[in-house]
This record gives structure tokens, sequence and C-alpha cells, in this order.
């Protein structure tokens, strides 16, 4: 801890500081409950009246030093400023005039010296590399017809279905045919196509019938250098830096800092008009730097969590964890995602590492972004990468889902009891044909609520039922992290054939896609896309990365498998069902068997024409005989082909499932 002196000591109790915490060096953290919290929403730059404003939060500065740019590489600032103390932390200085198209930076000055300069925490616009704020006036950066732009509803979070993308991935490779690529405009371009001749981009979207697009990292981050575009640089974007700002490398002009927020808007707008939703992944949990974040630079230790010896904590794994507990830290995350729902009109937040939050901040998350817009989802990782110093019960972990409103978390039972643990490569799941993971798979079938028919002590990750509603869990077997879906059954089912492991693949999804809960899927993997068996591909070169739109014509097969699912899906609400008693009430399994499990949705289930579907899947390398009632059923899918209007009809009676499929039946 540190030791101030007494000219600081002076300046904090001008902030109504107590001087006592202040000069402590004994009592850890606690120090940082006595700062004053500044609620307004002025921090940063405001520029109006044909004056610009400065206020940085700074309760520990004993000064402030303003720098203003004549451009992003001026050498020395054309102006030096020196900010005042005014309420509750908050440093400030007027400048006469509109100062768009300058820069600017912030000093702190504590314990005798002089911090390097920042942007600030919340710079909304940025020069190259993040290391200048912009000076910008965002009314220029609108598309046209953006005061009209609307995304799509969603009454539910169920009702979406998410598709995860990387920006490079899904446009990079030259059979896209996409003119803009790795940029925020790929996603803009109509009419792309393939080498065969099929659809790419946003069209290929369109055709597979996605609701929203799950965009990875998108806020500036810190490892790509935005000034060398010549050179393949990839990263997946978990190492933020300005959390308010757009990513300078997806900009088709880094150096122009109102290129990349109307490129990103063009984008937004573009998906929305095609009526897709879009979801952007948020990283709170930790910064790229420790020392030399915009966080420590500002005010140092008040926005990270510490270990007794009074080293950063560290559940991110990445070097540091953000303390969200305390309210500045708090209200940070809030009004960052309000101002991207705000001024960039996103539907969706995906928050990495959800697990280092606390709960109350989450809730205030999902309320405060409810308001805005009330089909605004949220969903993130109810887990850490380490331990954290804040109490397990306090944090939004997986098991404490059922304490919050209106979050959802990944749902690792499904992930890995249907294709096999994450972390074994080799580890075959349900739908590969290993025994003992049914009962977690039916954990997943019910969206881990608690159903008579499901006994969660048998469970391989989780043995409670921790959502208190379906709408809380989000079901897939793959995302960016760990191996594709491709990849782990390459791996997993060596020494079968493509075929074979199309099969798995389609059974997989067939689970994640009929389950109760929401729908997640990544990139590419509609197409069998792979990544050569590259686990961790943050930082790989875009021929691991960047998806071959050649697949397509390929595994056309496969594709239309997933269309189906997504139009079964989305015109059955039997697979939405919204209520924990609902899916206790209609779903009822028959007795199963190894590899085996067979249900039904029954009662017209939240509405559907339907009065029953019957899904049986069978993950085993055997034919699998049973017995269904009497009837006059449809045959929705069978033996790797769907058709959600149906493909023949049978009796009931014996059937037989043949081996590594679903078969779905209805009946009216
Ligand atoms: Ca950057």
């Amino acid at each position: 801890m540190k030791i101030r002196n007494q000219l600081a000591v002076g300046i904090l109790s001008f902030f109504g500081i107590l001087s006592q915490s202040c000069v402590s060096s004994s009592e850890g953290d606690s120090k940082f409950d006595h700062y004053p919290v500044y609620e307004g929403n002025d921090l940063g730059v405001t520029v109006r009246n044909d004056s610009s404003i400065f206020k940085l939060w700074a309760p520990e500065a004993e000064q402030v030093r303003l720098n203003i740019y004549e451009s992003w590489d001026s050498e020395k600032p054309e102006q030096i400023r020196y900010l005042v103390p005014t309420e509750k932390g908050v440093w400030s200085v007027g400048i006469p005039g509109e100062l768009y198209g300058k820069f600017y930076t912030f000093n702190v000055y504590e314990d005798e010296r002089w911090l390097d300069e920042t942007p600030g925490i919340w710079a909304k616009a940025v020069g190259p590399n993040g290391k200048r704020a912009a000076i910008i006036d965002f009314s220029t950066t609108n598309p046209e017809g953006w005061a009209d732009d609307k995304g799509p509803e969603t009454k539910n979070i169920n009702d979406a279905i998410i598709y995860e993308m990387h920006h490079r991935d899904f446009s990079m490779h030259e059979s896209s045919g996409i003119e803009n690529k790795g940029k925020f405009l790929a996603l803009t371009e109509q009419g792309t196509k393939s080498p065969d001749g099929l659809s790419t981009g946003i069209d290929h979207l369109k055709e597979l019938g996605v609701t929203h697009v799950h965009i990875l990292p998108s806020y500036d981050y810190n490892s790509v250098d935005e000034l060398d575009s010549a050179n393949i640089q990839y990263n997946w974007g978990y190492d933020p830096q300005n959390y308010n700002a757009p990513e300078g490398s997806y900009s088709t002009n880094p150096m122009d800092p109102a290129a990349r927020v109307r490129e990103m808007k063009e984008m937004v707008k573009s998906l929305h008009d095609n009526g897709i939703g879009v979801i952007m992944d948020v990283v709170y949990n930790h910064t790229a730097e420790n020392d030399n974040s915009n966080f420590s630079l500002t005010v140092p230790g008040y926005f990270y969590r510490h270990n007794e010896d009074g080293s950063y904590s560290d559940a991110s794994g990445c070097g540091n964890e953000t303390a969200s507990e305390r309210k500045m830290m708090s209200d940070f995350i809030v009004n960052s995602v309000k101002y991207w729902a705000e001024e960039y009109h996103i539907d969706g937040f995906r928050f990495d590492l959800m697990g280092i939050h606390d709960i109350e901040t989450m809730n205030r998350v999902a309320k405060e972004l409810k308001q805005i817009n009330p089909s605004i989802i949220i969903y993130g990782e109810g887990w850490t990468a380490g331990s954290s110093p804040l109490e397990a019960e306090k944090r939004a972990l997986k098991e404490n889902v059922s304490k919050l409103q209106g979050v959802a978390v990944f749902s690792d039972d499904i992930r890995d009891a249907v294709k096999g643990h994450y972390s074994d490569a080799k580890d075959r799941g349900f739908a590969t044909g290993k025994i003992g993971n049914e009962e977690t798979v039916k954990i997943g079938i019910v969206g881990a609520t608690s159903h008579p028919q499901v006994d969660y002590e048998k469970g391989n990750n989780s043995k409670f039922a921790y959502a208190s509603s379906p709408l809380q869990v989000i079901n897939y077997v793959s995302c960016h992290d760990d191996l594709t879906l491709t990849d782990k059954l390459n791996i997993s089912m060596a020494g079968s054939d493509e075929k074979e492991r199309q099969r798995a693949a389609k059974l997989a999804q067939t689970i994640v896609f009929t389950s109760q809960g929401t729908p997640f899927m990544f990139a590419g993997e509609e197409i069998f896309r792979d990544k050569k068996g590259v686990h961790n591909s943050y930082k790989s070169p875009d021929s691991i990365n960047a998806i071959d739109w050649s697949l397509k014509e390929q595994n056309s097969d496969l594709l239309e498998y997933y269309k189906g699912l997504i139009e079964l899906r989305k015109s059955h609400p039997a697979f939405r069902m919204t209520s924990s008693d609902d899916i206790a009430a209609n779903i009822v399994f028959d007795e199963g068997d190894d590899g085996f499990i067979s249900y039904s949705l029954k009662n017209n289930a939240n509405g559907d024409e339907w009065d029953e579907i019957k899904v049986l899947l069978n993950g085993s390398d055997d034919v699998v005989e049973t017995k269904i009632e009497q009837g006059d059923w449809i045959v929705i899918a069978e033996d790797g082909r769907i058709n959600p209007k149906g493909m023949g009809r049978k009796r009931g009676g014996k059937i037989s499932i043949p081996h590594r499929s679903a078969t779905i039946l209805a009946r009216k």
C-alpha cells in the first residue's frame, strides 16, 4: 500500500475522503470503499455550446494534466492544461471551441510522480492502437437511416439462435468472395459468393436462418498493431484496452478515429436490415495491462482485486481481475454496455468469465439494458480461470444463476456430455458412442431445471438443477475456445470416415437445437469447418482460423441439416418453453438404454401446433429397436435427414433408430 504525502491528504479531504483511511497502510483494499462515487455521465470529453469539457475521475490524484494534440502522431502536445478538482473525485477543465479532429491524453500525478499518458477510461473514439483519445462529432458517424434502425424483436432469449464469429474467420479466406476481408464492412456486403457460386457473408447467415451474430471482442484491444496491416496479425481480442471504442484493425482506416465508429455502425445496420441481431463479446473481467492499463493510470489499484500481499489477484488467468463490487467499477460496466446499446444499437452482450463479476452488478446490467431495449439478451461464462478473493456466493457463477435475473450461463454439462470432455481431445461423449453420459445429456435437454425424471446425482459436471428457468441456460457443443466440433470428432473418432463423423455432428447439434434453453453455434461448423486441430487458436494465423467457403459445396448435406434444425426450432415453440414448471409437466422421458435417450414433448407444449413431439437419440454404434405408441406420426428427422414439414408417416409400434442418429416424430 502506498504512503501519501500531505498534499495528497489535503486534496483527498477536499473530495470528502476520510484522511484516516488514506494514510492507512494496513487495511488492504478497504480504503477503496471510501472513495467518492461520481454518478455523472460526462467523463472523458463533452463538446457543447462551443466548448470542449474534459473530466477525469481520479480521487487519489494530486494533479491532473490534459495534453491536446494536433494529430494522432504529432510528437508534442499543442496545448497542456491543468484540470481542477471539482466534486466527487472528478477533475475538470473546459476549453473554448469544438476541438473536433484533435486528440488528447491525461497524466495523473500522485506519489511524487507523473504517471504515463492515458486516454482515460471513457474515451469513445481513439487513434491508432488506442494510445490517444480522439474528439469526433458522433452525429457524423451515423449511417443513413440510423434513427430508424432497430434489431430483431426477441421476446425471450431462447427465441434466439446464436452464431458466434470472429471477423477475420468469417471473411479472410479467398473463397469468401468478400471485398472488405477481416473488417466490420465484410458484414455489409451482399451478393458475395464462393467459387462454387454459393452465397457467403451476410447472405449465408440469412440462408442458414440464425437470429443473432455474436461477434468476438470488437472494442479496442491491445495485441494487434493497427499500423502494421501489411503483416498478418490475428488475435481473438480478449486483451481489452479501450472498452468504449471499436477496434481499429477491423476498420478500413485505423488512423481516422471516426472510420471505425462509422463502419461498425454500418455493420450493425446491415445485419439489422437483414433481420439479424448483434451480440458483443465483452471482457470487463480483466485488462491487457496491469500497472499500465488505463484503469491503473487513472486510479491506481481501485479497479482491481488484490491478494493480501498487495499483488494483483488473477481469477482471469491473464494477470489481473477487475473489482465489480466497487461502485465505480460496477458503474463502469453498466454504463459501458448501456453506451454500446444506445450509440451502436447492440442487441446483446456475452460476458467473458462472468463468474469474476458480482451478482449485483450483473443484475444491474440486465435491468438497465432491458429498460433501453427489452429485446436485449445477456449471457456469459459462469466460471473463472482461477481463484478469486471475492466470496463465491457473491459471484455470477453458473451455480448461482438462479440468483440472476435476465442473465444466462453456458451449459458445460451438455457440451461435455454430448461430444466428450473439452480438455481431453480423445474423450468421446453421448453422440460419439461413449456410455455413461445419458443423464447429463438429459440435464441439457431440460435446460438444467428441476425435472422428476432427471437424476442430478448422476450428472457429470453439475449435481443439482442450477437453473430455475430454461431462460438461464445456453446450450452448445463448440465455440471459439477449445477444439472445433469438426476437430473434436476428427480426433476422438480417428479411424472412422468423414461420413460417420458428420453423423455424429448432426446428432450432437440435434441435441443442442431441440433442448430447452438457448442454442449457440460456432461459425462455420455448419459446413464442417475445422482449425487443423489447434485448440487454442487465439493468435494462430488465418491459415488456421479462416473459414474455407469451398466447404459449403463439399458439405452441403450437413448444411441442409443445420438449416432444417434451425427452421424446426423456430417454427415450434415446444422447443422453447419458458418455465421450469412447463418443462416438468410437458417433457416425459421414456425408458432409455445405454447410448439411447427417448422423450416426448407433450400437451401442445408452449402453444405448439403439435400435440406430441417424440425425440429419439441414438448415440450408440448399433441400431436401436424400440416401440412407440400407435398413431399418425409425421416423420421430421430420420437417419441424418430432416424436414420440419415432414417426410413421410409412421403408424407407431416397433421402430428402428439407425446408429448415431436422431429420429424426430410429431403428431397433431
Ligand atoms: Ca487495438
